[in-house]
């Protein structure tokens, strides 16, 4: 399609491939406004872009990282090429992608090829966000480059035990969003963000809640936590 004078970092590659590993022939990676379908043991097929200058530099990028990964891409065959949604479809196409996601979420399964436990059987509670540092990451909406700290979500099998990493938003589309806004800042105690109305009530009711910077208790919080506005309940002793 295009070239890019981007070259990818270790990270960069490491991500792409904790991203691949679990999924399966059939499966579907979508990163910045792309899909892929894994259509072999190391190729992929590109089957839906946004018609958008960020999202082609995106692709070119992705073609790059999986060139040092050794797999291959088939962009010849493209089957959806979207646009910016209008405003009067934003609900149809957010419950359909809701549906969609359900449905690719429900094909992840446990990397230990010899356990293949879904990761929806996965207690997802038991989250612990680890913070990998500053990386580069490319802006799909205007094409620039920005810097961001990569977290990654990980998940353990109840099978086999294998941790797995997960990117975060695959793991807010596995977790489904009350789990993804609680957080888990000890074996006792979790931050729950409160919604703009669940904060009022709570104000209203004379108790106080936690608004959250960047860090506590000598603690990095997850991006998607910072800023909320969040209540410290206690988990339950049976767990
Ligand atoms: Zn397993």
């Amino acid at each position: 399609m295009r070239e890019t004078d981007w070259t990818p970092s270790e990270d960069e590659i490491e991500w792409t491939r904790t991203n691949l590993e679990p999924l399966e022939v059939g499966g579907v990676w979508a990163p910045h406004g792309l899909e892929y379908e894994r259509i072999g043991d190391t190729s992929l097929r590109l089957i839906s872009i946004e018609n958008h200058e960020g999202t082609r530099e995106a692709h070119a990028r992705v073609c790059k990282v999986l060139d040092a990964l050794e797999w291959t891409v088939d962009d010849d065959s493209v089957e959806r090429i979207t646009n910016q949604p209008s405003n009067d479809s934003l609900a149809d196409q957010h419950r359909a992608e809701m549906e969609r996601i359900q449905s690719i979420v429900s094909g992840w399964t446990c990397p230990n090829e010899e356990c293949g436990t879904h990761l929806t059987e996965f207690n997802l509670e038991l989250c612990e966000w680890t913070n990998h540092g500053d990386h580069e990451f490319l802006n799909p909406d205007t094409g620039e480059t920005g810097s961001a700290e990569r977290w990654l979500a990980h998940i353990q099998c109840p099978n086999c035990d294998t941790e797995v990493p997960m990117n975060p938003l695959d793991y807010g589309y596995l977790a489904g969003e009350d789990l993804f806004y609680t957080w888990r800042i000890s074996d006792t105690e979790c931050l729950r963000v409160l919604t703009r109305e669940g904060t009022v009530e709570l104000i209203d009711s004379g108790k106080i809640g936690i608004a959250l910077g960047s860090r506590i208790r000598d603690m990095d919080i997850p991006p998607h936590m910072q800023g909320t506005y969040c209540v410290l309940e206690k988990l339950d002793e049976e767990e």
